[in-house]
Parts: C-alpha cells; structure tokens; sequence
C-alpha cells in the first residue's frame, strides 16, 4: 500500500479528575493522533505518550519533532509491503517508541480495513472480550481512596491497582486489605524506590498481592532480579521493558515473573506481540498496561489484549473512568468486568471526527 498523506493532530483531553502517581500529576492529555490514508481508506493510531518526561524520556513535543522530522520522511509516498517494511524505514532511529507507535498502529489499523478484518484476528487474538482491571492514582488520604475502590469494584473492574510512592504504601495497602478483604490488588510503584526498601518489600509480602510493579529504577533490571529473589510477590516490570530483547534478558535474570505490555512504550504492535510470543513460550503471563489513551488507542490495546497469553486483567478500562467524552463510537463499555472486541474492520471503534476536531489545539498534513 503506498501512503499518500499523514496527518498528525494535537488533542488535548481533560481528565475527569487529577491523576497522580510517584512521579507526576496531571488533569489533561496531550496526545498525537496519527492518521494515514491510502487507497480511499485511513488507518488511525495514537501516541499516547505523556506531556512531560517523568514517565520517559519522551515527551508530546519529541513524539511531533520525531515524527514530522524523521519518521515520516522516510515512509511518505512508499509503497510499503508489510508492518516488518514499514518499520525496517525507520529503524535506524534510536528510541522514541511512542512516536513510533502512533504511526505503526495506523498502519496496522490500515492493513486491517484493506483486508476486511478486525485487527484481534490480523494480530491472532482469540478473546471476543478482555478482562478490565483498573489503575488508581495516589490520594492526599486513605478516606479519599476508599470509596473509590468500592465504586470501581462495584462497576464490575476485575482488579485494582494502587500507585504507591514511599510514605505512601504500607498504610494505604493494609487499609485496603482491611477494607475489601482478599479483591484481586496489586501496586504500582513507578520506580520510586531502591534496594534499600528491601524491609517494606517483605512486609508487603504478607498481604497477598498479585504483584508490584517496577518497584525498582525505570531503566533496571539488575537490581530487581535480586530484589525478586527475596521476595515471594511477583515483580511485574513496566518501564525498563522496551523490546523484546529486553523481556528475554529481564527473563533470563530472573527479575520479573509477570510483564506489562504496552504498545506505546515498545514502538507499537509488532514488538508488543513479540514479547506476548517470549513470554508465553517462557511461561510468563502478560497484561496490557495503559497511558490514559483515548478511544483509539485504547481500541488498539483492546485487539492487542485477545491475544492468549494475556491471561491477567489489564489497565484498559472504559473511556467514563478518565474522560467526559470520549472521540470513538460507541464509547468503550465495561460488561461484567469485561469489554467487548467490536467485530468490524481495523480497530472496530469508530474515530467521530466532529470529536477529534472539538479538541484539536494544532493539526500538520503531510502529502506525497
Ligand atoms: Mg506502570
């Protein structure tokens, strides 16, 4: 398919309310939605990377300069062959996967509307519907964070993840645990600590959870192959995975024995189920993480989630848990804990672009 035209838009959603975790705060997005015609059809993807650099180096402003700079001049006006093509183009650019991934996942979603398909079944997915866990922010009080672990329980969400940051964790988990009693519970640190914390670790051991995530350094996996060896809650690691050959040698260590898999941190789809492949050949379960994507995003995480070794629920919770309005229809919908692969070509949620345009602060067109 020869790409004809990219269009890369700036849209900035308000979030329903604050978000915070060890790292940042924030109360809006600034995400860039891709777009990418050929042929009379256009595939959408999304970078959904955050506006500062606390998560990543990345930032919305490096998402646009790579992209319009380096990206998309090397794949404007070819006739691409395959996704393995496409990023064969632009592989000598070191890192920025979010910038990648936004242009990667139209492709994808693309590919499928050329081929008649819902992208689950190009990509290999056997679920007709993914569990839903959902991700809490850190409160100013446990009374503040009660009763929002009980709404979202009562909504159907089939885990719940608490953000932690020192001083911020042991207290919070054991009112939880006191509260809800055994609910499906894990944390989530952000890297906020070291090997230093290793007494709070094994004392967060006794309260069963599913796992703690990147409890270590963002770019580590030394240090957490010996934290997981003395201790008995699985560590999940998220921000030091970015490819497929980081998981094998995070495996190989022994510094994780579940993974979090986010297209966006790994450069899109393709590499995301190349790790799905490792880790379900090693017998690593895996889930889908999330950065607060809007609809279309979010729709490409949901195709990526049927895939079979994402046995765990993820992050990808439905478009009313972070926004008013969302800019894909139908908006995404919790059922009984689950949402539903919408069985349509490409990503099967509908991009209303009355919405899109609502919210878009600065729109670039690129033409072959
Ligand atoms: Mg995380």
């Amino acid at each position: 398919m020869k790409i004809e035209r990219i269009d890369l838009l700036h849209v900035q959603l308000k979030l329903k309310e604050p978000f915070e975790t060890s790292s940042s705060r924030k109360d809006h997005l600034d995400h860039i939605l891709v777009k990418i015609y050929s042929g009379g059809l256009i595939g959408y993807g999304e970078c959904a990377c955050p506006t500062e650099p606390f998560y990543c180096y990345e930032t919305t402003q490096t998402c646009l300069h790579i992209l319009k700079d380096f990206i998309i001049p090397r794949v404007l006006g070819q006739d691409i062959v395959s996704v393995e093509d496409l990023i064969n183009r632009y592989r000598s650019i070191k890192g920025h996967n979010f910038a990648k991934s936004g242009l990667e996942m139209a492709w994808w979603d693309l590919l499928a509307r050329w081929e008649n398909k819902p992208l689950y079944k190009l990509l290999g997915g056997v679920r007709t519907a993914i569990e839903s866990g959902v991700s809490l922010g850190i409160e100013e009080s446990i009374a503040d964070l009660l009763p929002k672990i009980e709404r979202f329980l009562k909504e159907g969400y089939r885990r719940i993840k608490l953000k932690i940051k020192p001083g911020k964790d042991l207290a919070v988990v054991e009112a939880v645990r006191h509260h809800f009693g055994d609910i499906p519970l894990m944390l989530d640190a952000n890297s906020a600590y070291t090997l230093q914390d290793l007494p709070l670790f094994k004392e967060l051991d006794k309260y069963h959870l599913m796992m703690i995530e990147q409890p270590l350094a963002h770019d580590d996996i030394y240090d957490h192959s010996k934290l997981q060896r003395e201790i008995k809650t699985p560590i999940c690691l998220d921000e030091s995975i970015h490819s497929a050959e980081d998981a094998r040698k995070a495996i190989e260590l022994g510094s994780c024995r579940i993974i979090n898999i986010k297209p966006g941190r790994v450069g899109g789809l393709y590499e995301a189920r190349k790790i799905h492949d490792l880790c379900y050949r090693q017998g690593i379960p895996v889930w889908c993480g999330g950065m607060h994507e809007y609809g279309i995003g979010r729709a490409h995480n949901i195709a990526l989630s049927t895939l079979p070794n994402f046995t765990l629920p993820g992050d990808v919770s439905a478009s009313s848990k972070y926004y008013h309005e969302d800019i894909v229809t139908p908006p995404i919908e919790l059922d009984n804990g689950k949402i539903k692969v919408i069985e349509a070509p490409g990503i099967g949620y509908r991009p209303v672009e009355q919405q899109i345009k609502k919210y878009t602060v600065a729109s670039y067109c690129f033409e072959a």
